[in-house]
């Protein structure tokens, strides 16, 4: 292994969070950054950021927490909940991240939408882990981008989501080997002053 070894990308629930929507994450991570990835729970709750006028929770100081209370060995660390988020200047959010930080944060709460229930788990689930990469996405400096099936595209409702597939376009790709490769140099000057 190479010296990002001990480095994880920690998936941290907040709240009751089903397993069935953890595993399919922990799996899509490693495949998308090549980091393994585990299940901490880092936040007790969510309280601190609700916001009784809008009955929501406001994602961004959550971030800040999240971040500061990811461990050293955590390269990344992606919160998810299933209350409703939103930032001041929008209705709702499906995720927030700090773009080329430490921590985003998915909500699965608007998911479910024109989901007739038991109708298709799979594409719930699919959802869940577009968002989740797409969160991490930001987190290694990815911006949105244009193409409409990429993972990194902004989308305004649910059926953006369904349209675009789980993988990084071609240009979105390159930008992502480009910072992992920038993260292995630091993490290998990192551990030279670790271990000189
Ligand atoms: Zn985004
Ligand atoms: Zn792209």
């Amino acid at each position: 292994m190479s010296s990002s070894e001990g480095q994880s990308i920690i998936l941290s629930p907040v709240g009751k969070v089903q397993r069935e929507i953890l595993d399919p994450i922990l799996r899509a991570i490693p495949q998308a950054f090549g980091f393994c990835a585990r299940t901490i729970a880092l936040l007790d709750g969510v309280d601190f950021a609700f916001d009784r006028t809008r009955v929501q929770y406001h994602s961004t100081p959550i971030l800040k927490k999240l971040a500061m209370a990811a461990p050293p060995q955590a390269l990344k660390v992606i919160a998810v909940t299933e209350v409703d988020l939103f930032i001041p200047i929008l209705t709702y959010v499906y995720g927030e991240a700090q773009l080329g930080g430490k921590a985003c944060i998915l909500s699965t709460h608007r998911l479910r939408d024109a989901l007739s229930p038991p109708k298709n788990q799979n594409i719930y689930l699919e959802r869940v882990v577009k968002e989740a990469i797409h969160e991490l996405g930001h987190t290694f400096n990815l911006r949105h981008c244009q193409d409409p099936v990429c993972i990194m595209h902004y989308c305004h409702s649910i059926k953006d989501v369904d349209r675009k597939n789980d993988q990084f376009c071609r240009y979105c790709k390159v930008l992502l080997q480009d910072e992992l490769n920038r993260l292995e140099a630091g993490l290998q000057s990192q551990s030279q002053l670790d271990h000189p």
